[in-house]
């Protein structure tokens, strides 16, 4: 990026909109039933020209700054500051500090880069722009914006692989063994693509949580080189289904011992992510299992199988307790202040055994949560109810306890990542990884 004036932040405008073009025939082709991979290929540089506009967490102001001495950041209408700090200021502009304590007033939006005419031959950080003390480092630009609450908006502009090497670390460990890296770059680039535009309401596609993907910038790829190789080497792979480019990769951190049906949990059936076993088994289906009762559910939290891939792994098998004033302490929002929990009743479960209607009984009346996330985040939050897979032991009449029994980590849809890590482990590679988790989906590449 070269320093922009007004002109030339209209033609980086334009770019973005070609790119966006590009994405959307590539997209709207893939969903109008195209026969094979091949007829998907675009021609470069349009693949290489894939970016994703990533919403990044703002609390109030931002500093923003070049990782090279050599090359200073450029901050549209011709700043060229070695680092500077971002704020808003009255009618919706951006206020910009720099290092010297001089403030310039810029209209939003603000494009910060880097100036690619400056050499730094030999520095690997050379392109990257650092966030906040440099406590994280990112490749592209960002845009800044203020808006309609009169909020600093932050949205790093990043191309495709580069928002891969980004999300991979830190959604299955930088540590992971290399072919279950490879799976989750194919799974977070098919995720990318299929939930492009999420946040369009926000300015950005995706967002950098766990509810899009968590994306963090490039400092785990350049501390872990095995990032960026399991990045490169799968290029431009997604999943395909049916000859065009799956809908969605969900995945998870730890099944249990059964993957869970999308069509199941969210109501949309989707062909390659119905339920599979974890486990070592050629036929892994679970087609035509049924869990729904919750005596088939105690049975498979009590009876763990050291032949499940994930078997072990943090969530496998998991146990909560709470007393009578804690429980009704976490549940207050929804039962309300002085009611006594009589009872906690699962009742409803996918096949799978996700609890996805629970009733709470109690000396004030009954009250019900739906969903498998609802649920989880009402009975203490999904870090301590790790799944929707559970039975609940209650002790005494009325109760003064509650104990939780569950297996598996995550909503379970997808591939389960604790298994792909044992999976690659055992020699597997990460098209068998994708195959075993996503059955009759295929990978492919988007490039010719
Ligand atoms: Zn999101
Ligand atoms: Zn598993």
């Amino acid at each position: 990026m070269k320093c922009m004036n007004g002109s030339r932040w209209a033609h980086l405008g334009g770019s973005r909109l070609i790119a966006y073009l590009v994405w959307a025939i590539v997209v709207c082709s893939c969903l109008m039933a195209v026969p094979n991979v091949a007829a998907l290929a675009c021609e470069e540089p349009l693949c290489g020209a894939m970016r994703i506009r990533v919403g990044i967490p703002c609390d109030g102001e931002v500093r923003l700054g070049s990782a090279s001495e050599a090359i200073p950041l450029c901050v549209c209408e011709g700043l060229e500051l070695s680092h500077a700090l971002f704020r808003p200021a009255e009618d919706g502009s951006i206020a910009c500090v720099g290092p010297d304590g001089v403030c310039t007033i810029l209209s939003s939006p603000v494009v910060v880069g880097l100036d690619e005419g400056a050499s730094d031959a030999g520095n690997a950080r050379s392109s990257l722009i650092w966030l906040d003390d440099k406590k994280a480092v990112y490749k592209g630009w960002f845009e800044l914006s203020v808006n309609a609450d009169g909020d600093l908006s932050l949205v790093n502009v990043v191309d495709l692989e580069d928002y891969v090497a980004g999300v991979v670390p830190y959604e299955i460990g930088a540590f992971s063994p290399f072919e279950a890296l490879r799976a989750q770059a194919v799974v977070a680039r098919t995720e990318a693509l299929s939930r492009l535009g999420r946040h369009g309401d926000e300015g950005y596609d995706l967002c950098s949580t766990t509810h899009c993907q968590v994306y963090k910038g490039a400092g785990a790829e350049l501390a872990y080189p095995a990032v960026r190789e399991a990045v490169d080497s799968t290029a431009g792979e997604v999943l395909f289904h049916g000859g065009i480019v799956a809908r969605g990769a969900n995945y998870h951190a730890c099944c249990g011992g059964l993957t869970e049906s999308e069509g199941d949990l969210w109501g949309t059936d989707v062909p390659y992510m119905h339920t599979v076993r974890c486990g070592r088994e050629l036929d892994s289906t679970g087609d035509g299992l049924d869990m729904s009762e919750e005596d088939e559910v105690r049975r498979w939290i009590q009876t763990p199988d050291p032949d499940d891939y994930c078997y072990g792994s943090n969530g496998y098998r998991w146990r909560v307790e709470y007393s009578q004033e804690a429980l009704s302490k976490i549940l207050e929002p929804i039962i309300g202040l002085d009611a006594s929990i009589e009872s906690l009743e699962v009742a409803a479960r996918t096949p799978r055994g996700t609890a996805v209607r629970l009733v709470v009984r109690t000396s004030a009346g009954d009250h019900e949560v739906s969903g498998e996330y609802a649920i989880r985040a009402a009975l203490g939050g999904t870090r301590v109810i790790k799944s929707g897979v559970f039975v609940v032991n209650e002790d005494g009449n009325p109760p003064t306890k509650f104990e939780f029994e569950g297996a598996g980590y995550g909503h379970g849809v997808g591939m389960c990542q604790y298994g792909a890590r044992a999976m690659a482990l055992e020699g597997y590679d990460y098209i068998s990884i994708l195959e075993k988790y996503y059955p009759g989906a295929t990978v492919g590449s988007l490039k010719p």
